[in-house]
């Protein structure tokens, strides 16, 4: 059964969303609400990837449940933040953990914690930091969009590109130093040296490691090796909700992360708000994920993978390369690339012609000369439409 029917099942089982759908609580939903085309907007075969864009990742029927189930009955907010903390913290090795709404709003409150610590003074005031340490250091290699967030507490990014200039740069003034996760192959200073020079200075480090499972070892792996702060997203690989994410780390950091958000309302990461549903489906998801068999899931994304290559493998001029990222989204993809003589449709052309068809598909281009298709995000059966779909267009 695919996800999205397993979904259906198991909303319709629920009293509440059973009742919503049929309008006659009690009775068995013949047939859910389609809400998508109801509203004119289609569903999507997603062969791009666990992204904000395409709606993220797909929760469990399980997390589902749980979100539905909690949304029954008030409870105090900070108890319940407490308690799933606590929990996803001890299921994750962490000393501390908090769920934001995002890994993005981790970034924020992280950062928040390491300038305000939890003087109410500061925390009222930021972004305004005058007099606060109001300074991140980063790579140069490191820089990425989401740097914003870090941006958003009114701190200035300094960029290094060596160890040296890493230690030169400290001061006073150093909020944290930020790591990108998937960036470590790129930069001079590696994982280790960079946390070593974290605790030499006595400065927090903060990794993002947001889109970084599978495996789960980039999160625990650079909490082990004593990063104060490590940034995850909720709704990519462990599939938990869309809008929630993971802040882990040192229990004074996650203390102020959480001064500066709900229930507080003068605060800056109010914004990062999540309720009840999303706490504990969070946590939910990551109890599943560590029960999960990943081992069939990477057989299962292997064999997508054969048999999208398979279909297109007589194209003439193809050339198809299984690939699996280095550290972000390590699952099988596979590339396409095409000589532009031999093959008239432009990889541009392939996408669009892929988006206007039924199903719509979406994949990611491969500037210049091809795409890229990700495996884990596709549906059973789907892989199988795509493979068709692409080689179709291609031999026109
Ligand atoms: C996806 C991503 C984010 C944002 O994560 P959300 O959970 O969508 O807020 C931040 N940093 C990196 C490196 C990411 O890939």
């Amino acid at each position: 059964m695919t996800n999205r029917r397993r979904f259906f099942h198991a909303a319709a089982r629920l009293p509440l969303i059973g009742g919503l759908i049929t309008g006659r609580a009690g009775f068995a939903a013949a047939k859910p609400r389609d809400f998508f085309s109801e509203l004119g907007v289609p569903p999507i075969i997603n062969g791009a990837g666990a992204y904000t864009m395409m709606t993220g990742s797909l929760m469990l029927p399980e997390v589902v449940e749980a979100i539905a189930a909690c949304s029954r009955r008030f409870v105090r907010l900070s108890e319940l933040h407490d308690a799933v903390g606590k929990r996803i913290a001890s299921l994750l090795g962490a000393e501390a953990a908090m769920v934001p709404s995002g890994a993005a709003a981790a970034l924020t409150l992280g950062t928040a914690a390491c300038i305000t610590g939890d003087n109410p003074e500061f925390i009222q005031r930021i972004p305004d930091t005058a007099g606060m340490k109001n300074e991140v250091i980063v790579q140069k290699t490191h820089r990425f969009p989401y740097d914003h967030m870090v941006r958003n507490c009114g701190v200035r990014l300094i960029e290094v590109e060596t160890a040296a200039e890493l230690e030169r740069a400290i001061s006073p003034k150093t909020a944290h130093l930020l790591f990108l996760n998937k960036a470590d192959p790129l930069g001079q200073v590696k994982m280790a040296e960079f946390v070593a020079l974290g605790k030499k200075h006595r400065v927090p480090t903060f990794n993002d490691a947001a889109a970084d499972v599978p495996p789960i070892d980039h999160v625990t792996g650079p909490l082990k090796l004593g990063f104060d702060l490590v940034a995850v997203s909720g709704g990519k690989g462990l599939r938990g909700p869309q809008s929630a994410g993971l802040l882990l780390g040192r229990a004074d950091l996650i203390r102020a992360a959480r001064l500066n958000t709900v229930p507080h309302s003068d605060t800056m990461g109010r914004s990062c708000k999540v309720n009840k549903e999303e706490l504990v489906g969070m946590m939910v998801a990551v109890e599943l994920y560590l029960k999960h068999d990943h081992a069939a899931d990477r057989r299962e994304w292997e064999r997508r993978v054969k048999t999208i290559s398979a279909a297109v493998a007589d194209v003439p001029g193809i050339v198809i390369e299984p690939f699996v990222p280095k550290i972000a989204n390590q699952t099988p993809h596979l590339r396409l690339k095409w000589d532009a003589n031999r093959i008239r449709v432009s990889p541009a052309g392939l996408m669009q012609k892929l988006r206007e068809g039924a199903p719509s598909i979406e994949l990611v281009p491969e500037p210049p000369e091809g795409v890229e298709i990700a495996a884990w995000t596709l549906e059973p059966g789907e892989a199988e439409i795509v493979g068709k779909r692409i080689r179709a267009i291609l031999a026109a």
